[in-house]
Order: C-alpha cells, then structure tokens, then sequence
C-alpha cells in the first residue's frame, strides 16, 4: 500500500463515508483513504441510532437552515438509493405527541417549519385528540403532529453500502486503525496511525464524531470548544407490543434548547418495537460500559473544568436535567414510565432486553451553551466538521455533498469532474438544491 494520499479522511463513520463516496466520483486521479479506528464503517453512532429518516420539522429555518435543507434532500436520496440497491427503506411516518396545551402550540410551530423547510401540505397533518385517537387508540395526548414523510431504515446497511460503491472508485478504507498524532510539516499533514504506523496527506478532512473536537485541537482547531459525550440508551419492547401503534410516537421535547430528547415509542425498520434513547452524560465518546466511562472520568472532567464546560456542570437546570437522565439510565420503570404518558398501557415489567445505546457529542462553546448548529471550519489544508448531530444520518448525502463543494470553493481540493453523475444523482444539481 502507497502510504502518501492526496486526501485523508479521518472517521468511517455515516459522514465520513458519504464524503469519500462523493469525492471518489469528482476526483478520479487523487489517492484518497478513510482511517476508522473500528473493525467496519459505521460501528459507532452512525449505527447506533433510531434509525429514523427525518422529515425537517424540528428545525428552526433560519437557525439550522443547512440541517433542515440536508434532511429534506437526504430522504428523497436515501429513497432512491435503497430502491435502486434493494436495502431497507420504510415509508411509515412518525406522530409527534403534544400532551399539554403548551406542547399543541410547538406542534403548530413545528407545522410551520416544516413547512418552510420544503414540506407539503400533504406531508403534515396537525390532528385533535379524538381524530388521533381512530388511528392510534392507545396513545394519550392533546394534540399530534402526523409526519407522512418520515420513513425507518438501518443506516450501517446504508453506510456498508457507499463504502462498496467508493472502494469500487479506489477509495482506500484503512479499518482497525486509530488517528493518534497529526502534526503538520513542510505542507504534508503527517499522522499516525496505533502509535506507529505513519501516513502522511496533503488533505485532512476530520470527520471523526465523538473525536472529532480532539482532532481539531490536534491541529490548533476550535480551541475555544469542548464537547460533553450523552449515552442514548434503549429498551426492546417484548413481542406482545409489536402492533401496539401502527407509527412510532415521539413527544414534543420539554427542553429542547438541551440534548435531552424525551424517549420515544420506536418501530425500527425490521418491525422490532424500543423505547429510547435517554441522554445520559457519560465520559467517552465511547463510554457504553463502566469501565470505558471509568479510565476516562478523570481526564474528561479535567477538560471540562479547564473550558467552558465549566459553566454548563454548575448550570442548575442542566444538573436537574442530568440527574433525571441518570435516573432513567438506573432504572427501568423510570425510563419507561417517560413513554407511559402517552402510551399507558405498556407495563415496564415486560422490557426485559436493552438495545444498542449510541452516543452523542454536543459542542460546547467558551460561554458553557451548546452550539445548536453544525460548525464547519478550515485551517491550512484541513476542514473539519463538528458537533454534526441529529438528523445527521438522515442528511449524510446532501450534507457530503456540500462538504465536498466547500472544499473545492475554499481552494482546498480542486474537484477534477465538478459535472459529475456520483451514482444517481448529479452532484452539481445536489449542491444546486442545497445552497441558499
Ligand atoms: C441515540 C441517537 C439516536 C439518533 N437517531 C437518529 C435518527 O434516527 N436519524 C438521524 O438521522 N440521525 C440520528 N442520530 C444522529 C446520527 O446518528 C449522527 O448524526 C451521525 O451518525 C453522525 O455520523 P458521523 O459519521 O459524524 O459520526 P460517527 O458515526 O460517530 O463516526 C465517526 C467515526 O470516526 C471514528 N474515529 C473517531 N476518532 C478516530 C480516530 N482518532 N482514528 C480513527 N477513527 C476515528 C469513530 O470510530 C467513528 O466510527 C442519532 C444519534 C444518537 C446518538
């Protein structure tokens, strides 16, 4: 293997992936390589999640304008993608639960954003209590939002998936390999790989997830931010529950300006039922046991001491909000009972199995607030993406695409086939959908 690349990619994951399928179409000659530390693409949040393909109504236009925009063009992608590959993709719609008057007047917010952010009339319908109650007689509430447009599928066969189409197109995936150093010299990032293996590339694209603030500070990147790791953690429902409700339900999240959405009523793709995620703050990208959570406790909290994290852990309310997490990580019927408001009839006895909890990493900035958006940064030649979270899956396509269009504006690739056709799509009518 040559170990001298044009372009690498730091993270396999969902983002990192779409990046290096899209650049492997638009510049043929250029060597470029993926570093995912894990055993296959994908392992980590990527999938790890709900596994929802989200219609944009949760997003503030003007606020999240490139996430709502990635969401929207990333469903009709995705579709058409599972179609044409023959991987699971289903249409089912999600209802989105009001269950105070309060909650109504979000869901009619929520209509309207969704509304701005390109979806139909037809896509949203805002329902009353008994017009809910002949499509979903178990579920109690005041109001719901019903989604047409929303749809489940399994983003690691998605992800598994533009890694054989890129491979195909020369990418070089470098698995089982973790980013240790990147220094900087002469023009050429120099990294190494599990303490000893060095590469080097004239092009650094951090798309690490969970690491992705550490590797920006590697290279003297976004200093001011810190990250706080959450554990969504899930319940399988037992087989008694499959037909239940016909839709997944999600409830209006109580706090949103916080990373605690409330745990949903979930159908997965393949027909399995789950109550989850939670958000409990854990010390690791990767903290899914004790003993991950313990080896980085220490470091974790002298880092957040040591930035503006500092002011988030003495935030009264977020220590409210935390400790409710927690307890809902400790305890079952805790857990549960946030579903039972509006699905009353499942009995926290019969979860008996946890599902597969993936983690999300919020980005912090120097003032202790969470930064609601993605940031997307560029240093010599490197970009990097970070605190790219939810719906991230949904809008990985779209969102690649717009990276990779970056690039090349900022003069740090110059992309060889710009009018290229990158599997189904035309990347210049994706970037043409996508830009303001
Ligand atoms: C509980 C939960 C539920 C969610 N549900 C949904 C949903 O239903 N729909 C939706 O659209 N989005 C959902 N999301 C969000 C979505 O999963 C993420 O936005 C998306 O997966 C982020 O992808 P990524 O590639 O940036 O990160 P990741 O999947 O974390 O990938 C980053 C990769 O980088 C690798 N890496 C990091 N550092 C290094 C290093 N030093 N060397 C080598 N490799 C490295 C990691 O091993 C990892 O594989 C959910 C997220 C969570 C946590």
């Amino acid at each position: 293997m040559n170990q001298n690349f044009d372009i690498v990619i730091v993270g396999g994951g969902i983002l990192g992936t779409s990046i290096a399928y899209f650049l492997s179409f638009l510049n043929t000659s250029k060597k470029i390589g993926v570093i995912e530390q894990a055993h296959k693409v994908a392992f980590h949040t990527s999938g790890r999640n709900t596994g929802k393909v989200h219609a944009p109504y949760l997003y503030d236009p003007n606020k999240k304008k490139l996430f709502a925009k990635s969401a929207f063009q990333g469903y009709e992608m995705w579709k058409q993608y599972a179609e044409l590959k023959n991987l699971p993709f289903k249409e089912d719609g999600v209802i989105e639960v009001a269950l105070d008057q309060q909650g109504v007047k979000i869901l009619e917010k929520y209509e309207k954003w969704g509304k701005d952010n390109g979806l139909d009339q037809k896509d949203l319908e805002l329902l009353g209590k008994s017009d809910l109650k002949k499509i979903e007689p178990e579920i109690e509430c005041e109001a719901a939002l019903y989604v047409h447009r929303d749809a489940s599928t399994d983003y690691s066969i998605l992800t598994k998936s533009i890694m054989s189409d890129s491979t195909k197109n020369n990418i070089k995936f470098i698995l089982n390999k973790k980013v240790t150093e990147i220094i900087n010299k002469n023009g050429f990032w120099h990294i190494t790989l599990n303490h000893n293996q060095k590469i080097s590339a004239k092009v650094l694209i951090n798309a690490a997830g969970g690491e992705s603030i550490d590797i920006a500070h590697q290279v003297g990147v976004a200093e001011n931010f810190t990250d706080v790791h959450f554990r969504g953690e899930y319940w399988q429902a037992p087989k008694e529950y499959l037909k239940i409700t016909k839709t997944s339900i999600y409830s209006v999240p109580e706090v949103p300006e916080y990373p605690f959405l409330d745990p949903h009523w979930i159908i997965r793709v393949d027909g399995r039922c789950e109550v989850g995620p939670n958000a409990v703050p854990v010390f690791s990208p990767y903290g899914y046991n004790k003993t991950e959570n313990i080896k980085e406790f220490i470091p974790k909290i002298l880092e957040m001491i040591g930035s503006g994290a500092r002011k988030t852990i003495f935030d009264k309310q977020f220590q409210e909000l935390a400790i409710n997490e927690i307890k809902s990580s400790m305890s079952k019927t805790t857990m549960i009972d946030r579903v039972r408001r509006f699905l009353p009839k499942i009995n926290p006895e019969k979860f008996k199995t946890k599902g597969t909890a993936g983690i999300r990493s919020s980005v912090i900035d120097q003032n202790g607030k969470f930064v609601p958006d993605v940031i997307l940064l560029d240093h010599k030649a490197s970009f990097h993406i970070l605190n790219y979270n939810s719906p991230g899956a949904t809008g990985a396509l779209p969102f690649s695409a717009y990276v990779v269009n970056q690039l090349n504006e900022k003069g740090i690739i110059q992309n060889e086939n710009a009018d290229s056709k990158c599997g189904p799509w035309k990347f210049s009518e994706i970037i043409e959908k996508i830009k303001d």
